[in-house]
């Protein structure tokens, strides 16, 4: 057992990055970009790196001269994108552009990608082996903040979109490239692009954003993986506060406040969400079976007929148990100013990750269900609320379409695993207005490269880049001629 357990807790490292069967890879559309080596990949997206596209909460014109010039550089480097796909500037600084498919009734396909960054920690720059925003090429990386997260996925989608319509390409679906600009401060230019379907009376047949990648070295099997993040989590904070009489400590009441909330909280947590082991999970262990050892993989392989011993074990890792479940996180506690005084009121903050079996609504009924029996206690949300999306199936032609080309841009060998997100994306509001989104990009990353998103250090590998502009046109290609799938009704 200790085998199966060493060998599932793995599985949780891929589900907190932005991250079935494998599909046949399809034949790569067209030449691969004529012309477009590594280094000059390399070099395009150190440029885009070097420039300071910071997002700030509340403060959208914070960076907007980096930005406008951010745009500037886009229109020279992709000159038929902005030619021929109608670029509109939407909700301040995102850009919408637009490839007008020959089939109108087809439903269009939705890249996104987002332009902004989230700023170097202060006091935190001498970390870095080169200087955050420097785009510096060097030893097999392109370094800087953006590298990862997105500034790669972004110049190499662009690029695979500049070199299909180099060739011509004349796609029967609509194609529309959405570049964000806030979405690490909520995505008001996702949900303005979201909008623009919305008016115009159109579903998107699928959206491909960030949250997947390959990984070199999956610790779960020694080997690689290439996991498509199918859903994400949603956001949901509340405030439970507990209330009882005030006074001197001298002759409290048999239950004060603090001791109120205490038990509050205790009752919460100790009315868990329900966890199991369903859809993308149960894919994912499948997938991951083939290349796993003993007991381990025959668990793996068969989750259903496995199911209770798989989930015990499951349950005992942090990452894989926040898998399978809405999270209950205590987080912030407070009441009371003097030691012998009693206070009038106790409250505490309790951080929620809502699995897309829940909602905001059924998440807020359970919480106050679990303290039904407490009187004086309430339960309030706080903050801002981020309902989680469909998880989108692992089957059908947009899978096989995103799956495929994940396989054919992988390392030899990946296989081909759904995974549920543990953060969020920009695509998430796309939620109404899409019938599935997708999450991938074969960034090739290896477990430490987690912690650069966001931390010290962001870069990623030379190597990889070819790989994603490929990548980018199959998928944008093949999508793009599928006139069978992603009709309108
Ligand atoms: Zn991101």
């Amino acid at each position: 057992m200790r085998g199966l357990r060493a060998g599932l807790a793995g599985l949780g490292a891929i589900m907190l990055t932005a991250c079935g069967g494998g599909a046949e890879p399809p034949a790569p559309v067209g030449p691969d970009p004529a012309g477009l080596s590594e280094q000059v990949l390399a070099e395009r997206l150190g440029e885009a790196i070097r420039f300071e596209t910071i997002s700030e909460e509340g403060n959208p014109d914070a960076s907007a001269e980096q930005f406008a010039a951010f745009r500037d550089w886009l229109e020279e480097t992709f000159p038929l994108v902005h030619e021929q796909m109608a670029p509109e500037i939407v909700a301040g600084g995102s850009l919408w552009f637009t490839l007008e498919g020959t089939e109108p009734d087809l439903n269009p396909v939705v890249i996104l990608a987002h332009q902004d960054v989230v700023p170097v920690e202060a006091g935190t720059e001498d970390q870095w082996t080169r200087p955050p925003f420097s785009g510096a090429v060097a030893d097999g990386f392109v370094w800087g903040r953006g590298a990862l997260d997105m500034k790669g996925f972004l110049v190499m989608a662009m690029t695979g979109m500049e070199t299909l319509l180099e060739e011509g390409f004349t796609p029967a679906r609509t194609i529309h490239i959405g570049l964000g600009h806030d979405e690490e401060v909520g995505g008001l230019g996702a949900q303005a692009m979201a909008a623009r379907l919305a008016d115009a009376g159109t579903r998107a047949w699928f959206v491909l954003d960030e949250g997947g990648t390959s990984i070199r070295e999956f610790p779960a099997t020694g080997g690689p993986v290439a996991a498509v993040g199918v859903g994400e989590k949603g956001y949901l904070t509340v405030e439970v506060t507990a209330r009882a009489r005030g006074g001197h400590s001298s002759t409290p009441p048999r239950e004060t406040a603090v001791g109120l909330l205490s038990r509050a909280i205790n009752a919460i947590v100790d009315t868990p969400f329900e966890h199991a082991i369903e859809h993308p999970m149960d894919g994912m262990l499948r997938a991951v079976s083939a290349d796993m050892d003993g007991f381990a993989a025959v668990a793996a392989g068969n989750p259903g007929l496995f199911g209770p011993v798989l989930r015990g074990q499951l349950m005992a890792d942090d990452t894989t148990r926040a898998a399978m479940g809405t999270t209950i996180a205590p987080t912030i506690i407070e009441g009371g100013v003097v030691d012998n005084v009693l206070p009038q009121e106790a409250r505490a903050v309790i951080n929620l990750r809502l699995h897309p079996r829940d909602s905001s609504a059924s998440a807020l009924a359970h919480l106050r269900g679990a303290v039904a029996g407490l009187e004086g206690v309430t339960v309030e949300p706080i903050g801002h609320i981020s309902e989680p999306p469909a998880i989108s199936p692992a089957t059908g032609r947009a899978w096989e379409i995103i799956a495929g080309a994940a396989a054919a841009h992988a390392p030899e060998g990946a296989p081909v695993v759904p995974n549920l997100l543990s953060a969020a994306t920009d695509s998430r509001h796309f939620a109404g207005v899409a019938d599935m989104i997708y999450r991938y990009a074969p960034l090739e990353m290896d477990m430490g490269d987690m912690a650069r998103i966001h931390g010290d250090d962001e870069r990623i590998r030379v190597e990889a880049l070819p790989g994603m502009v490929s990548y980018f046109r199959t998928v944008i290609g093949e999508a793009g001629r599928e006139t069978e799938a992603g009709r309108a009704q």
